[in-house]
């Protein structure tokens, strides 16, 4: 059971919506306007958000912002859109999932399950990435070490900031998947408005040191406008 935000200026959808997911045993509240989101956001902090991007008193993608500038909810968009320059956005903005209207409840309640066991690990902010488990975690010939906070590529040690490791670290914890710059920025910088050369200037760092060239990258790719991922080379 969770506690549910719908953002959404259509009655019936909105009545529909509230009546599914609280029949599925989840607790809704709901508001068809993005400056009520925002407050509900703060005085209720509910486990999720479900956001329509249209909204009639402030574009959907900016509520996005805006909550993400206030907190680290999970949100999932409901999207009109299905292009690949969309999804970017919203997933640049900070969504952590999104579904294209007109979506089923099946589907709704899938992503909502998806979305809540991928994040509930962020979901007491400033605690969560603290209190990780103290697992080695291992990327091809990179060993990370969170309890000692180490890093060793083929057996030598990498000297890293604290904020290189954090990142290293986090990066190795997704290795495989592409993780967005505003994510980034949300879960090891924790705070959701950075300044964009912040996290270039560090993944640089780590590129030096894990002995790599942007151009010619093992470890650490880059995603042009979309994020950074961290693979274990072929
Ligand atoms: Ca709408």
């Amino acid at each position: 059971m969770a506690s549910v935000l719908l953002v959404e200026d259509d009655p019936s959808i909105r009545t529909h919506l509230t009546d599914f997911l609280s029949g599925q045993g989840h607790v809704v509240r709901s508001t068809s306007h993005g400056f009520e989101a925002l407050r509900e956001v703060t005085q209720r902090s509910p486990d999720i958000v479900i956001l329509d991007l249209g909204l009639p008193d402030l574009d959907g993608i900016d509520v996005l912002r805006m909550i993400r500038g206030i907190s680290q909810v999970p949100v999932l968009v409901a999207t009109a859109r299905d292009e690949e320059a969309e999804v970017i956005r919203l997933l640049n903005t900070g969504a952590d999932d999104y579904v294209v209207k007109p979506f089923s409840g099946g589907e709704l309640l899938a992503r909502l399950g998806a979305v809540l066991r991928r994040t509930t690990s962020r979901a007491a902010p400033g605690t969560a990435y603290a209190k990780a488990t103290s697992d080695t975690v291992r990327v091809g010939g990179l060993l990370i070490d969170p309890g000692a906070r180490t890093a060793h590529l083929d057996g030598v040690q990498v000297p890293l900031t604290r904020r290189e490791f954090d990142l290293l670290l986090y990066l190795a914890r997704h290795s495989g998947r592409v993780v967005s710059r505003q994510r980034i920025l949300t879960d090891v910088w924790r705070q959701a408005y950075v300044e964009d050369q912040t996290l270039d200037v560090h993944v640089s760092a780590l590129r030096r040191k894990l002995g790599e060239r942007a151009a010619r990258p093992r470890y650490l790719h880059t995603v042009r406008g979309v994020g950074i991922k961290l693979v274990s080379p072929a």
